[in-house]
């Protein structure tokens, strides 16, 4: 048997199974159903292999050489489409379709020619360092940069690389004298093995960043409340969590902000009325809230403000807060009024004491009519000196 048909063999399981694995995961999570793509490449790749197998097993050499180079090149052409289209981009369909059709052009005009010249060889090679060119283009482009997209643009440009490579081999080892001899070359096992390597190498990074993208979505959707899309009470756990175990000085503040009598609110106006105002209040919390700071909803008409400020700037930002929120246009509302309880760091103190002290503020706001921001008696008098007049004065609807 030729020394090729090994690594030809290989190839087609190889790319087969690159195949599969692409429409499982395009089947199995649908935010990645653009891995269908994919799964085209390389099924357009696959037909090379298969083309050179034929040729040794004895099909029409010229039909099937024709077939082999154009399967080969729209594969890299499609890949480049398919990284431009997973990324949600506009692909590059003229400069793909132009290497393409030049390239097809050009091998339907040498099928004759001399095989084992210099000529030759580049210009076959280069239609291929084109398509690998595009994929490269394609990925700078419109890849968000990360680790496994600039792995993905070096394996594209070693790809570039390795043809013109691949064209000084066949000129010094040799093609074979016809394209039936090509299976039997030394040189035919190292372009198939090398084209193998680099086809494993970039199915495998492309398939880790289609779960590197399921991972990091769900990760997101876990941390965060769908009524709303603020961030959940887990991802206030974890920013709790970070502010303890960070070594800094930055004060802290927390406020625990609750839509008064929401209840009755609801029970006038309807649950999706309701949901609405809910909604409103988290995008001004988002909106209104200091850069560094972080706005959370951690569980039905109740949200948290965490707030790298020390209390007399934390109860200034409360207070524009309770106010941009009474300002809201709530269709079919009256009024809504939020109370806000709020606590700041001691040295030394447990996120959890803080939190709970927050919590005990805002139960003092209630019980002193609402619409108003209670800071924990334990952080001192001082609090009560706060309240700016200024504020006060802004008018209510
Ligand atoms: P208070 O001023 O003492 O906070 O009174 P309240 O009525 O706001 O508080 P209570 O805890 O009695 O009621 C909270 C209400 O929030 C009850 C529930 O109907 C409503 N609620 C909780 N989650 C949601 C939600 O996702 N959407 C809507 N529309 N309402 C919700
Ligand atoms: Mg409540
Ligand atoms: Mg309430």
């Amino acid at each position: 048997m030729p020394q090729a048909i090994l690594p030809i063999l290989t190839n087609i399981l190889v790319a087969a199974m690159f195949i599969g694995a692409f429409l499982v995961t395009a089947h199995t999570y649908p935010m990645v159903r653009r891995a269908r793509w994919f799964a085209l490449a390389f099924a357009f790749g696959v037909i090379e292999p298969l083309a050179g197998l034929a040729i040794w097993l004895g099909g029409n050499v010229a039909v099937l050489q024709t077939i082999g180079f154009a399967s080969f090149l729209t594969a890299l052409v499609t890949m480049a489409l398919a990284m431009s289209h997973y990324h949600k981009r506009r692909p590059m369909w003229a400069s793909a379709a132009l290497i393409l059709i030049c390239g097809c052009l050009w091998r339907v005009a040498t099928i004759e020619a001399p095989r084992d010249t210099v000529w030759y060889q580049l210009s076959f090679q280069s239609w291929f360092t084109f398509g690998a060119i595009l994929c490269t283009v394609a990925m700078k482009r419109h890849a968000p940069p990360s680790l496994l997209n600039r792995c993905l643009v070096g394996v594209s440009v070693v790809m570039a690389l390795h043809f013109p490579l691949k064209a000084a081999f066949a000129i010094w080892l040799g093609t074979g004298a016809t394209e039936r001899d090509y299976a039997g070359t030394i040189y035919a096992a190292i372009s198939q093995a090398s084209s193998g390597l680099l086809t494993i190498a970039a199915g495998l990074l492309v398939i880790a960043s289609f779960l590197h993208s399921v991972v990091r979505a769900s990760q997101t959707e876990a941390l965060s409340d769908p009524l709303t899309g603020l961030p959940n009470r887990r991802a206030l756990d974890r920013w709790l969590d970070v502010a303890q175990s960070a070594d800094t000085h930055t004060a802290l503040s927390i406020a625990i902000i609750d839509v008064d009598h929401f209840k009755r609110f609801n029970d006038r106006f309807g649950h999706a009325v309701g949901d609405e105002v809910l909604r409103k209040v988290a995008a001004c919390l988002e909106r209104n809230r200091p850069s560094a700071g972080h706005a959370a909803r951690i569980g039905g008409e109740e949200f948290v403000l965490l707030l790298p400020l020390d209390q007399r700037a934390a109860f200034l930002a409360c207070e524009s807060m309770r106010l941009a929120i009474e300002q809201l246009d709530y269709a079919d509302a009256d009024l809504i009024t939020v109370s806000i309880g709020m606590a700041t760091m001691k040295a030394g103190e447990a996120t959890g004491d803080l939190l709970r002290r927050a919590d005990r503020a805002l139960y003092r706001a209630k019980a002193a009519g609402r619409d108003r921001c209670e800071i924990d008696a334990a952080d001192g008098e001082v609090a009560r000196q706060i309240a700016p007049p200024a504020l006060k004065l802004v008018p209510r609807r």
